[in-house]
């Protein structure tokens, strides 16, 4: 059967990547969504979900488009260190909002200069691009929006559609309601929404305002902007495998379209 989209959640964790036996379910990197689309690959976010697989063969076509939400550490991890961009055949595209002034090549050269890091983007050695986030754009045939994220720093949430298939993207998002006007509007009636849900209704009362949403409330916005597929992401550091599986049965008994991410999971839409 033809597939419009081919994706790979390849890290769900929130803020910090964690191992151990009590993570193997649900994984433990961070922020990463591998997604093959009308000939392209896109890849939101560079967390540390961009290690641990073979990529040698992985771009028949030598192309790759790196559409990352913000700099915050989480997100930006397995950059440095992705293999692609060592091959001078390869040509990548990075999206990432200029904020605070500073421009994509900026962030991320942030990151990757001494002493926090010894090797810099120009010696690499792939192609690679930097762009600002336009509100809409579009990677081949997959048409590209976006809008801004309540998060501390701010952060991009992204629809991808192509052929009548869509999917939001929407991690490091703190709604204000269980029925966003803005975002129910941008996300209504997509065929997939990955969401961050860090928390816990128990915990936001000492979370609140650190720029994560929380189960219940994520389960409540699925519904509210008719999503027809959900998966919960941006999993706690502490939250273990036990615990995830125990909050996911609980959602699903209300949410039947709602389930929680889980590291290295293929979905085909
Ligand atoms: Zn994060
Ligand atoms: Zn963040």
């Amino acid at each position: 059967m033809h597939h419009t989209m081919q994706m790979r959640l390849l890290g769900v964790r929130g803020t910090l990547p964690v191992h151990g036996p009590e993570f193997v379910r649900f994984g433990g990197a961070t922020s990463c969504v591998l997604l093959r689309a009308g000939g392209e690959t896109i890849i939101l976010d560079a967390g540390t979900g961009l290690s641990g697989r073979d990529w040698d063969n992985f771009f028949p076509e030598k192309r790759c488009t790196l559409l990352i939400t913000h700099s915050h550490v989480d997100h930006l991890m397995g950059f440095p260190v992705f293999p692609p961009l060592f091959d001078p055949t390869v040509t990548c595209g990075i999206y990432l909002r200029t904020r605070q002034e500073r421009t994509a090549r900026a962030q991320i050269e942030a990151l990757m200069s001494p002493p926090l890091w010894p090797v810099d983007t120009g010696s690499m050695g792939a192609e690679l691009s930097f762009h600002d986030v336009p509100p809409a754009f579009s990677i081949g045939p997959v048409a590209v929006e976006t809008m801004e994220s309540c998060h501390p720093g701010g952060s991009s949430i992204y629809k991808l559609s192509l052929d009548g298939v869509s999917v939001v993207y929407a991690t490091d998002y703190e709604p204000e309601s269980d029925a966003p006007e803005d975002f129910c509007a941008f996300a209504r009636g997509c065929t997939l929404l990955l969401l961050d849900a860090q928390y816990t209704q128990e915990e936001y009362s000492h979370t609140r305002g650190f720029g994560h949403s929380t189960i219940p409330r994520s389960a409540q916005i699925a519904r509210a902007c008719g999503a027809r597929q959900t998966l919960l992401i941006h999993h706690d550091p502490k939250r273990t495998d036990s615990q995830l599986l125990a909050l996911e049965t609980a959602v699903r008994t209300q949410y039947a379209n709602v389930r929680f991410g889980r590291g290295g999971e293929e979905v085909l839409l």
